[in-house]
């Protein structure tokens, strides 16, 4: 049977056209987007297409935006085989992430592409990365989907999409996932790697809407001060922190940095350990400079990047649970996207 996949354009390069005046990029039409990939229509597949009424840069997302894209492929689960969405290259990661927390037990693709040139330039990258991830959305064995998991594709790969992060702004090349393996290649062939990919949920879908922004993320460098770090921690309202330290999750261990943190995580704020590096992970206690973070209750994030950490964190606090739990899930592997 011809898979059925829903296309929904949120924004981004991939549809922008130059502003006469300006000779900037900015959302266009989607209208113009279909109009210049006719290949759409040669695809055995049956193609429809959702469109955000005002298409954005995905430099201007926010989690009100990821509730309006999963309320479309809430109402639209049933109905189609899989979901493709173009989105800005800038943050797609971060959505993807997301989306992978919102979506509990998803059973079906939802690929997410995007471009560095828009359509309408000939050396446009969008064309392959549209009809690829399009292909890959409808894939099927034994008429189940292949990629049942919230991934990305661009130029010739797919990555779970909650272990990418954007590398590059100048290549099409343009994200990495340092540490878990591609889920596809494209060359002559699609060529998919099925130990890798996560198998469809035999449970019913679960969709979660609520998240929670009262985090922060301190990037720690040498001589970061007290004042501002304890400015950020003793914020109105803080639920929890990103922690980005060095190497394998290290911190300055001077007294007045261990007391802020430990201040803050007795307030009942959640501090999470995210190391800068992009690939190892954090192993609190191995070194002298992060065992006091591991006695004062920091919690260590292993291998997860800063995009899905601080989404993670948003699902998490948007469930309203004890700060135990809390802590828990942080702790737990709920999308694949630490290696634990
Ligand atoms: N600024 C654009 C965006 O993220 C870049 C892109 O689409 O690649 O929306």
């Amino acid at each position: 049977m011809m898979s059925k996949i829903l296309l929904i354009y949120t924004g981004g390069t991939i549809g922008m056209m130059q502003d006469s005046k300006t000779g900037a990029l900015k959302p266009f039409d989607f209208r113009f987007l279909t109009k210049e990939v006719p290949e759409l229509q040669r695809l055995n597949i049956k193609l429809e297409t959702a469109s955000f009424k005002k298409p954005i840069d995905s430099s201007n997302m926010h989690p009100k935006i990821w509730v309006e894209l999963i309320n479309i492929i809430e109402k639209n689960y049933a109905k189609y085989d899989g979901f493709v969405i173009l989105h800005g290259s800038d943050t797609m990661s971060y959505t993807a992430s997301a989306l992978s927390f919102m979506l509990e037990n998803l059973a079906k693709p939802v690929i997410l592409t995007g471009s560095q040139l828009p359509i309408g330039i000939i050396r446009t990258d969008g064309k392959e990365n549209l009809i690829t991830a399009i292909e890959i959305a409808a894939a099927q064995k034994n008429g189940k989907p292949i990629v049942p998991e919230v991934a990305i594709y661009f130029e010739y790969e797919l990555y779970r999409g909650n272990r990418t992060l954007k590398y590059n702004s100048a290549h099409f090349d343009a994200f990495k996932s340092p540490n878990y393996p591609v889920l596809a290649e494209a060359g002559v062939n699609i060529v998919y790697k099925e130990n890798y990919i996560q198998k469809a949920s035999t449970k019913k879908i679960q969709i979660h809407k609520e998240l929670d922004n009262d985090i922060a993320v301190i990037h720690l460098f040498p001589g970061i001060s007290k004042k501002i770090t304890s400015s950020i921690l003793n914020t109105p309202g803080i639920k929890a922190v990103v922690l980005q330290t060095f190497g394998s999750g290290n911190a300055p261990t001077e007294k007045w940095f261990i007391d802020e943190l430990k201040a803050a995580i007795d307030r009942g704020t959640i501090v999470y350990n995210v190391t800068q590096c992009l690939e190892g992970r954090v192993i609190q206690g191995k070194y002298e400079t992060s065992s006091e973070l591991q006695k004062i209750g920091v919690i260590g994030g292993d291998d997860i990047t800063i995009e899905a950490a601080i989404t993670k964190l948003m699902f998490v606090l948007g469930k309203k649970l004890p700060l135990e739990k809390t802590r828990k899930l942080l702790q737990q592997n709920l999308r694949g996207e630490i290696s634990v």
